[in-house]
């Protein structure tokens, strides 16, 4: 797993990985599972499922962003998403963002959206 990740193309700042001296390859990246904690979760159709334990969610599990806030600040594009979760569709990743609707500057492939801390708020207190 390690391998598969170092041949990836790695977009993701690393300056505060740097800092706090944390390796990259150390960040766990993918959507955790709440069925068996592993990140694992991979989209199906219109739900997301676990590789491991069959595990199905309906929605989008946003605290795993929680992780990339604290470890790379609050902009995040596309294509780091994409990185961030695992996710190999762009439209997925798209819709993931304009769901969360968060504040966006730049267009195109310049695109960043910024996060923000409510956007865990909301979620660590349920609906
Ligand atoms: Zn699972």
């Amino acid at each position: 797993m390690i391998k598969s990740l170092k041949r990836k193309h790695t977009p993701l700042d690393t300056e505060i990985l740097h800092k706090y001296q944390v390796d990259k390859k150390d960040i766990i990246t993918g959507i955790k599972c709440e069925g068996c904690n592993q990140f694992l979760m991979k989209k199906h159709m219109q739900h997301w499922y676990c590789t491991g334990c069959k595990h199905k969610e309906s929605q989008l599990l946003i605290p795993n962003l929680k992780d990339y806030y604290f470890l790379f600040g609050e902009q995040i594009t596309n294509s780091q998403l994409r990185e961030f979760l695992q996710i190999e569709s762009i439209y997925t990743s798209s819709r993931i963002l304009a769901k969360l609707n968060l504040k966006v500057t730049g267009t195109g492939k310049k695109t960043v959206h910024h996060l923000s801390l409510n956007l865990f708020k909301s979620e660590i207190g349920g609906n």
